[in-house]
């Protein structure tokens, strides 16, 4: 990965290379911490925007308070914070991670008195499953691993534990010769992928799965705004593996991923085997969005300079 020059820690801009932890921070053991994904876009302006700040920074205020995680900021003190972090760094695009986490201090699994803290990273990070993904589209697999049951761990918070499933799956696409895995909830139907959403398109409507087993996507949101405005009807349904199989086409979201097109599922070739009509509309409309070519959506971008 490409490094930067600083890391926002506990409310003060740190070196990349002085932001350590002790070993036995709680978090590092258990999985007691909570995190967003964020991008910043180079706008056709020449400022940049951070894409629909104060709802990453409420996601990840939800995340801790699903986990009885303190985390002593507000939405606004976080999201100065990450425009901060985007400055020092001299960012005009990137990805940006904060992580709340329990610190050391007692090692039981309760977290006792043990520190709550937060760092803010910022990097350069460009199309997150390979730079032929976003055109060609991926191969995916549904994987042996199902999602979490909505009692064993809590979907809705991005909480860093839940992603041991996510990891367990992503090995077993990739050691198979998959791009991503897209996973099945427990009763069996189509969830999403171990850090994207899925939607399909039949008959020119355009579906995802309901927010039940699966993280609340704010690409996911947004692309289902930016449907609905293009004239598409959008519904939020479950839908089974072999109703993915007989899609015209599919596509995953996620801040990450952004909109990246599937092309085949389990050796099966989606629609035409690259990315339909309303995934490559709704790609070029998600870029023109997070880029400030389309004025309707300002108000999902913070924009900044320095
Ligand atoms: N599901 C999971 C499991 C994820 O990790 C992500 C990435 N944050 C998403 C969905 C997509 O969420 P978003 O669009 O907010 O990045």
């Amino acid at each position: 990965m490409q490094t930067t020059d600083f890391i926002w820690f506990d409310g003060k801009m740190v070196p990349w290379a002085d932001a350590q932890v002790h070993v036995l921070t709680h978090a590092l053991h258990y999985g007691s911490a909570v995190f967003e994904g964020i991008r910043a876009y180079a706008c056709a302006d020449g400022t940049s925007a951070v894409f629909r700040l104060k709802e990453h920074s409420q996601r990840l205020l939800n995340s801790a308070k699903i986990l009885r995680l303190n985390i002593p900021y507000t939405v606004d003190e976080i999201s100065q914070a990450i425009l901060d972090t985007l400055k020092a760094n001299k960012l005009k695009e990137g990805y940006i991670r904060p992580l709340s986490f329990v610190g050391d201090g007692e090692m039981g699994v309760y977290p006792g008195n043990n520190k709550v803290r937060t760092i803010i990273a910022a990097w350069p990070w460009g199309a997150y499953l390979g730079p032929e993904a976003l055109e060609m589209g991926i191969r995916v697999k549904t994987s042996s691993f199902a999602r979490m049951h909505v009692n064993t761990l809590m979907s809705k918070a991005k909480a860093a534990g839940n992603y041991v499933n996510s990891i367990l799956a992503k090995i077993e696409a990739k050691e198979d010769g998959y791009d991503e895995a897209v996973m099945l909830d427990t009763n069996g139907f189509v969830s999403e992928a171990t850090g994207e959403n899925i939607f399909i398109v039949r008959d020119g409507i355009v579906k995802t799965t309901p927010w039940t087993s699966i993280l609340g996507g704010i690409t996911r949101d947004s692309i289902m705004k930016v449907a609905r405005d293009l004239g598409y009807t959008v519904e939020e349904q479950q839908f089974t593996r072999d109703e993915l199989y007989i899609a015209d086409e599919a596509f995953f979201t996620g801040t990450a991923a952004e909109l990246t097109p599937i092309r085949e599922v389990d050796n099966r070739v989606i629609g035409a085997g690259h990315a339909g009509p309303v995934t490559k509309h709704l790609q070029k409309e998600f870029f023109r969005v997070v880029k400030g070519e389309n004025p309707a959506y300002a108000d999902w971008l913070s924009h900044y300079t320095f």
